[in-house]
């Protein structure tokens, strides 16, 4: 008989919290697209955490346990649409936001119908989220770029419905039609009816007459999504753009999640973001600083842009050169840029400098 306590590492008073935080930790560790990911002990804590989790599964199994007999009444990790909804979230960067809640998304879909006794109809398929890597110029200009996603989408053949030509839809037999089976189960306490979701339709109480040849009756098949996405000039690191119906679509034309892209900006080798503000180091000669000389480097934008250090100005100081910098997220205007000096101490002097600079004394630079 299995412990789901012990799998998880809790004990049996833990809260729901803590059950959460272990199933986490120990998902994140064992997930199978992991180097030392374990499948076997993946759907192993995911089984254990869908029980823990819910409270009647929960009190059910503490006064129960894992009788092999009632194993319909615990329908953990089984998932007639196979693994993540052909999403995998090993490839991609989930920093954005929580962790945890992007793998109860995975859970919640992919075997949603069963292991949250929600039914299929209820909810079409999952909402995903990918990572969009931009330049900071792309950031600055705006850019339009294409997402591809692996994940489940309409069957093509049927349109979705599962079944094959006009051969339309009857009652399933197994459920007549309700989507879950009922079951009396006798023990020594006494008799108890559980439901489970009727693994013949799926919960949909109606299957195919003729199954589409192609989805085997889902309406489903993985494949890969193309969508262009427009990113606005001067978006944030880790802003999340939502797109409605670009997720994974459910069983059946029952629905479409959500994809949600999450913006993640490369660095750039000269300019530094600091909020809308942009800065950049730049060498300077000291005799261009001295003779207050016109001193040009290009800006984010490629225009050329040039300025002078006046005199008596603290070189620790940046200089600042007003709306160089970022465009602001939704405005038409932008920050400032601030050049960061680096004097630079001249390669060679010739005599004739020296002489001259030998003439000079601090009262005539000062
Ligand atoms: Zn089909
Ligand atoms: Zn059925």
């Amino acid at each position: 008989m299995k412990d789901y306590y012990k799998i998880l590492g809790v004990n049996k008073s833990a809260s729901e919290d803590e059950i959460k935080k272990a199933f986490r930790k120990l998902a994140h560790e064992h997930h199978p697209d992991k180097t030392g990911g374990e499948d076997a002990k993946f759907k192993e804590i995911n089984e254990a955490y869908q029980v823990l989790s819910d409270k009647n599964k929960r009190a059910h199994f503490d006064r129960f346990g894992t009788d092999p007999s009632s194993q319909g009444g615990f329908p953990g990790g089984g998932n007639p649409f196979g693994g993540f909804g052909g999403f995998d979230p090993s490839s991609v960067n989930v920093d954005f936001g929580d962790i945890g809640d992007i793998f109860e998304t995975f859970f919640g879909g992919g075997g949603g119908s069963a292991t949250r006794g929600r039914r299929r109809t209820e909810r079409g398929g999952s909402d995903l989220e990918t990572a969009l890597q931009l330049t900071l110029e792309e950031v600055f200009f705006g850019v339009k770029k294409e997402v591809f996603i692996k994940t489940n989408i309409g069957c093509d053949r049927c349109n979705g419905s599962g079944a094959e030509g006009d051969s339309g839809l009857e009652n399933c037999s197994a459920c007549g039609g309700s989507g879950e089976i009922r079951e009396d189960k006798r023990t020594f306490f006494g008799t108890f009816s559980q439901a489970r979701v009727c693994d013949k339709c799926h919960g949909f109480g109606k299957i195919p007459k003729k199954a589409c040849g192609k989805c085997s009756g889902m309406g489903i098949i993985s494949g890969e999504r193309k969508i262009v996405v427009e990113v606005a000039p001067g978006v944030q690191e880790g802003q999340v753009i939502q797109i409605k119906g670009a997720g994974e679509s459910g069983p059946r034309n029952i629905g479409t999640g959500d994809l949600y892209i999450g913006i993640r900006i490369k660095p750039n080798l000269l300019f530094k973001r600091l909020g809308d503000d942009l800065s950049v180091s730049l060498e300077v000669k000291i005799l261009d600083i001295i003779l207050e000389k016109t001193i040009s480097l290009k800006g984010i934008d490629g225009k050329k842009i040039e300025f002078s250090v006046p005199t008596n100005f603290n070189l620790r100081d940046p200089i600042k050169i007003s709306g160089e910098g970022m465009t602001k997220f939704g405005k038409k205007n932008r920050g400032d840029l601030l050049v960061n000096l680096v004097v630079k101490s001249p390669k060679k002097i010739s005599r004739k400098a020296r002489e001259t600079l030998n003439g000079l004394d601090n009262s005539d630079i000062d």
